[in-house]
């Protein structure tokens, strides 16, 4: 059946998606009720002409400017890097920063091959240099891994001479952890116990 196979194909793409799983979400739709399918491939379709990159902050937005970046009560002088647009969720979560955000969009790792010209590395810098409001201080808030903290070294290194302060993310990060899984309480300590890099 090339239809049925061709779907099952596309489920499993999705990341972590295996064989059995990829055929159960392939028949779901065969036995759903026209209305779902139409709904599932419109939200689709309608993400896809919608959803773009901030071209400020290169989270996701819908209008041309992201929430965040087109919020004037937020502190532009702040900047906070993180690694991927899911990241500003958690730090949001915390209601303790008011700064904005730059997304990378992954880490620098040896191990996957990814190199620095490969993330939003270029764009962080000609943000700050071409930035209308001085930055003041640009917090790296990469995860608390390897590839994580190689980034946090690299970032470190080329934004000195840019900015007055560079800070990591401190206090009560655990080794090996992910920004997204911390609990709100310890990421507000991280943010708060920040220390100059
Ligand atoms: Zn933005």
């Amino acid at each position: 059946m090339k239809s049925l196979d061709r779907l099952i194909k596309c489920f499993r793409r999705l990341q972590g998606v295996g064989p059995r799983q990829a055929e159960r979400f392939a028949l779901h739709f065969l036995r759903a009720p026209e209305s779902e399918v139409a709904e599932f491939t419109d939200a689709l379709l309608k993400m896809r002409a919608n959803v773009h990159y901030c071209p400020i902050c290169f989270s996701y937005s819908e209008g041309s400017l992201c929430e965040i970046c087109s919020d004037s009560s937020r502190d532009f002088g702040l900047l906070c890097v993180v690694e991927e647009p899911k990241d500003i969720e958690a730090i949001e979560k915390t209601g303790s920063y008011n700064g904005v955000y730059h997304v990378l969009h992954g880490s620098i790792s040896a191990i996957d091959g990814r190199g620095a010209e490969e993330l939003k590395i270029k764009e962080l810098v000609s943000r700050i240099e071409n930035s209308e409001q001085e930055i003041r201080e640009v917090i790296i808030a990469t995860n608390p891994d390897t590839e994580g903290e190689s980034t946090s070294l690299y970032l470190a290194d080329i934004l000195r001479g840019l900015v007055g302060k560079i800070s990591r993310l401190g206090y009560g990060m655990p080794l090996g952890g992910h920004i997204d899984y911390m609990d709100e309480l310890t990421l507000a300590h991280s943010l708060k116990g920040r220390t100059k890099i």
